[in-house]
């Protein structure tokens, strides 16, 4: 029995191969003019057209990645130092959001995004009245 086929990546930072889910993408955008500077930028949705790399999101595996010089040489181009101090900051808020949305994710919201706290009711339920239209 082979297991289900999930496609995978290396992650830049800590050369580990993950689960392209797992991982964040750190797209470089194609060029338009050849002067212009390479737009390098992190792509959480993974749908930025351009030569994509990989890391964890984990701003600790992009820090890693900027010590090696690995994304630069990934896009083989220089990666400014502000990009990448965007980049860590997008990732940390990426990894937050995450942190965020497993926990959500076992409390029932309401449309405004409010969590619902559930009381449960007592097993014997109250005699509920019939009808009761109002107006008119
Ligand atoms: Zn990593």
């Amino acid at each position: 029995m082979r297991p289900k086929k999930t496609p995978m990546r290396m992650c830049l930072g800590c050369n580990e191969m993950k689960p392209k889910k797992e991982l964040v993408r750190v797209v470089k955008a194609p060029q338009k003019e050849e002067a212009a500077p390479p737009e390098v930028s992190l792509d959480l949705t993974g749908k930025k057209p351009g030569r994509g790399a990989y890391l964890c999101r984990d701003a600790q595996c992009l820090r890693l990645a900027r010590k090696s010089r690995r994304l630069e040489r990934a896009f083989s181009c220089k990666i400014p130092e502000e990009v990448y101090d965007r980049m860590e900051e997008e990732i940390q808020r990426a990894q937050q959001a995450q942190e965020e949305a497993a926990q959500a994710a076992s409390v029932p919201r309401d449309e405004k995004g409010r969590p619902i706290i559930v009381i449960e009711e007592p097993e014997e339920a109250l005699p509920q009245r019939r009808g009761g239209g109002s107006g008119g």
